[in-house]
């Protein structure tokens, strides 16, 4: 039915200095988006990108729609016909289009070049009468229930479907890579998707302690990685083997600040890792008061001795909405699968509300962490997941 999909992007239409750069991310990761369907060219428009879906088995060209209508940057998708800017040509295309479905239309027609020889009105009446009379289906200017937009140039014209809203937000990759340090649990793909909005290129890193985690728990989290895949071509994803820290840490440390330490030597490998990729900044998903680490004087004590900026897209999210957020982008139902997080490791049931990075330090003074960092960052496994 259709053969095009037309994408308008969100901010980068805004950002006129920068506007070229973030067409060319957003036509590239589109591309690579669709590239296991069919490689497909995606050509820079006045004010939108076009592909054309001409390689693309007929199957799956709904599919396609929707992995370039959920992209970082998408404002929305159509699907589309490309005609020539004929009247006639138009009308069959629209017609094609409105047949599949019933209720109230209107045509949004519009002329980008005086050269034609119709303006937006003719084009508006003629092509709702040969809706109207190949499909019988009402006129409705105010509420259609679909409405069919017509561009048409002197040299083609889109007739687009329904859009899909997209994410809105910024391409990935412009505004450079971030290591996202992702547990096994709700929020931390969260904040990895929303950093992703930001337009940060994502470098996934999980930390695991393989005899208390167990195997399973590699499945669970490159289910994560699968997902969030779906929003950023290439998903590098890490993951750092941690027991013989914590073995160093549970041997130094009162119960009630395990859980700090276990983080603050997460920070200490990411950090490592930062440098290694040449990334601008960590992503955490922390959010306020929602756990007893993660009250202020912990997220205080925590990050202390990281070198900003640490991001932490749900600081002040309620847990229901970033629930919300993951069932939508569909990392929740792995999220909720069984499998015991390093964290939990050997942790007081009362763990300390209010460390501070004096009293830290002090326990990783008695510890000897740097070789057993740089052990882990050497046996660390990698997986690169491509979009599917
Ligand atoms: P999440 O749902 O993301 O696990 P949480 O509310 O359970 O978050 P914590 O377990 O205290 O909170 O972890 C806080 C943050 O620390 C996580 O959001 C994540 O960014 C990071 N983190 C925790 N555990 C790990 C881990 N095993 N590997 C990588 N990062 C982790
Ligand atoms: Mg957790």
């Amino acid at each position: 039915m259709f053969d095009h999909v037309v994408v308008h992007y969100a901010e980068i239409g805004t950002k006129s200095g920068n506007r070229s750069m973030f067409e060319k991310a957003l036509a590239r990761n589109l591309r690579e988006m669709i590239a296991p369907f069919a490689a497909v060219r995606v050509r820079r428009e006045t004010g939108r990108l076009t592909c054309s879906l001409a390689d693309v088995a007929e199957a799956d060209r709904a599919a396609v729609v929707a992995a370039a209508a959920r992209q970082p940057g998408v404002a929305h998708a159509s699907p589309a016909v490309r005609t020539a800017p004929t009247i006639e040509a138009m009308c069959t295309a629209v017609v094609a289009l409105a047949s599949t479905r019933s209720g109230s239309f209107k045509i949004a027609a519009r002329r980008s070049e005086k050269t034609l020889p119709f303006d937006s009105r003719a084009m508006n009446v003629e092509l709702g009468a040969a809706v109207q009379a190949a499909t019988g289906r009402p006129v409705d200017v105010h509420t259609p229930d679909d409405m069919y937009v017509v561009e048409a140039d002197s040299h083609r014209a889109y007739v687009r479907d329904a859009r899909i809203a997209g994410p809105g937000g910024l391409p990935v990759g412009v505004s450079g890579k971030v290591i996202s340090l992702l547990s096994g649990g709700i929020d931390s793909p969260v904040a990895s998707y929303l950093a992703m909005l930001r337009g940060c290129r994502v470098v996934a890193v999980h930390f695991w302690n393989r005899s208390y985690s167990g195997e399973g728990v590699r499945e669970k989290v490159l289910a994560i990685g699968r997902a969030l895949a779906r929003f950023q071509p290439s998903l590098r994803l890490e993951l750092v083997p941690f027991e013989d820290i914590q073995q160093e840490i549970v041997a130094a440390a009162p119960a009630e600040l395990r859980m700090l330490l276990y983080r603050r030597a997460m920070l200490r490998v990411a950090g490592a890792l930062r440098s290694r990729h040449k990334a601008a900044g960590l992503v955490l998903g922390d959010s306020v008061g929602q756990v007893a680490s993660q009250t202020l004087p912990n997220l205080a004590a925590v990050y202390e001795g990281a070198a900003p900026p640490i991001l932490t897209p749900l600081i002040a999210m309620n847990k229901m909405d970033v629930v919300r957020i993951a069932e939508r982008i569909g990392t929740y139902e792995s999220s909720i699968l069984p499998g015991a997080d390093c964290c939990s490791l050997l942790v007081a049931r009362h763990p300390s509300t209010r460390a501070t990075a004096a009293a830290l330090a002090e326990v990783e003074a008695q510890c000897d962490l740097e070789p057993l960092v740089q052990a882990a960052l050497a046996e660390r496994e990698i997986h690169v997941i491509a979009p599917a």
